[in-house]
C-alpha cells in the first residue's frame, strides 16, 4: 500500500512533458518538423479548397481558374509531402542517400533534392550514356 502511494507520488512528482525535444538524438528531426509543416499545410489547402467549392456552389458562380490554381498548390504540397513521407519511411529501413550538395537524406527514387531542389540523379548516368559515343572514335 506504501508503495503504490510511493508511485503515485512519484508519477506527480514528474514535471509533465516539460523537457524540450531538443536534446533528443533523432537524425530526422529535421524530416519529422518538415513533414508536420507539410501535412498542416495539405490540411489547410483542402479545407480551404473545400469552403471554396462550397462557397461558389451555393452561389452557382464556379470560377474553374481559382479552383484549378488552388488544386495545383495542394497537388504540389501533396507531393512534397509524399515524398517526404517515402523519406521518412525509407530511412526507418536504412534506404537512403544522402544530398550532395546540402546533405539532406532523400529516397532512392527521388530526383531532386526535397530540401535544396537540386538534381539527386548520379552524375555517372549521364556520362554513362555519353561515354560510348566518344568512345567510338579511336585515338589519333
Ligand atoms: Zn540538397
Amino acid at each position: 500500500m506504501s508503495a503504490l502511494s510511493d508511485r503515485l507520488r512519484a508519477l506527480r512528482a514528474t514535471p509533465p512533458l516539460a523537457q524540450p525535444p531538443a536534446a533528443t538524438p533523432d537524425p530526422h528531426a529535421e524530416l519529422r518538423a518538415q513533414r508536420d509543416k507539410l501535412a498542416e499545410e495539405v490540411a489547410e489547402l483542402t479545407w480551404d479548397l473545400g469552403g471554396l467549392t462550397y462557397e461558389m456552389a451555393i452561389r452557382d458562380h464556379f470560377r474553374l481558374d481559382v479552383l484549378v490554381r488552388r488544386a495545383a498548390a495542394l497537388q504540389e504540397r501533396d507531393a512534397e509531402l509524399g515524398e517526404v513521407e517515402r523519406l521518412l519511411a525509407a530511412a526507418q529501413d536504412g534506404v537512403t542517400g544522402d544530398c550532395r550538395s546540402c546533405g539532406a537524406p532523400h529516397s532512392r527514387g527521388a530526383a531532386y533534392c526535397w530540401k535544396c531542389g537540386q538534381p539527386l540523379m548520379p552524375a555517372a548516368t549521364s556520362a554513362a550514356l555519353i561515354e560510348p559515343l566518344n568512345g567510338a572514335g579511336g585515338s589519333g
